[in-house]
């Protein structure tokens, strides 16, 4: 093996990579606005991992299998919860996960300001190369924290990514976007944030949720890690969509035409 390759499969093998995982109502629920119109019914609602982490986890679980990391810290902040979604993460393939408890007040104004002050702090701390979120919570649908978070700690960025590939060092990402694909390459360490085609996340399997129960998982307060939990946004209110109109049968184009014109959407 040449020296300058052997020198970096080992800098690579000890590559650190940490995970966030968010919490939220399961994408296949019927969401309910509450009567006050102050947000969305949670109580008895299930609740999953974030779609958008399985895949960031899938991801850096590879990565560890392609020998490419050495370990993988998965984060949730959240209430109690959260634990079952860091539980999954670690059934998945992660070693170890941590729990930043956010609770009463302080989660309902939980956002990307606060989530990626805390896993700034997180990923300092646990001096990692690389994090990998979800494109977007599909709670929120804020899309902000990968980005947030690169900028707290002046990080390179490759987000929307459908394609991870160790690069000489670097990491060459293919990100969607608009009409195509772009292919970046970024330093390390940096945040990466994963797309639908990224990968298929795999299901924990039996065994490897009750092994789970028994990788470590430590809890922590954003106190603890000096971050600040005061909202900067104000919710003033949560309503349903509009309903949809019901449709009309017409007999032919003629007909779609003069009703058209009756409703005055042609000129
Ligand atoms: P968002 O910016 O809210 O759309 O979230 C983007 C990504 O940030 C998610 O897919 C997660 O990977 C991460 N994230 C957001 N909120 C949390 C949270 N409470 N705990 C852990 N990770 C989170």
């Amino acid at each position: 093996m040449r020296d300058s390759f052997k020198h970096l499969t080992h800098k690579m093998a000890s590559l650190r990579v940490m995970v966030g995982v968010k919490r939220v109502i399961d994408y296949a629920v019927k969401i309910r606005v509450k009567p006050d119109k102050t947000g969305v019914v949670t109580e008895g609602v299930k609740h999953s991992m974030n779609p958008f982490d399985e895949i960031a986890v899938e991801e850096a679980v590879r990565l560890k299998e392609k020998k490419i990391a050495k370990e993988i810290i998965a984060v949730s902040c959240g209430p109690k919860q959260s634990q079952e979604t860091l539980r999954t993460a670690l059934a998945m393939g992660v070693d170890r996960a941590v729990h930043v408890e956010v609770t009463g007040k302080d989660y309902e104004g939980l956002g990307p300001l606060q989530v990626s002050k805390i896993l700034a702090k997180l990923a300092q701390e646990e001096d990692v190369s690389l994090v990998i979120l979800g494109k977007q919570a599909i709670d929120d649908d804020c899309n902000q924290t990968g980005q947030m978070l690169a900028s707290y700690l002046d990080w390179p960025q490759a987000t929307f990514a459908s394609e991870v590939n160790l690069d000489d060092g670097h990491l060459k990402v293919v990100r969607e976007i608009d009409g195509g694909l772009e292919t970046v390459r970024v330093k390390m360490p940096c945040v990466v944030t994963a797309d639908l085609r990224l990968n298929e996340p795999r299901y924990a399997t039996l065994p490897n949720i009750m092994k789970a129960k028994k990788k470590p998982l430590v809890k922590k307060t954003a106190a603890d890690l000096g971050v600040e939990l005061a909202p900067r946004i104000e919710v003033l209110k949560v309503e349903d969509p509009p309903v949809r109109e019901a449709g009309q049968k017409v007999d032919d184009v003629q007909d779609l035409v003069a009703k058209l014109k009756d409703a005055g959407r042609l000129g």
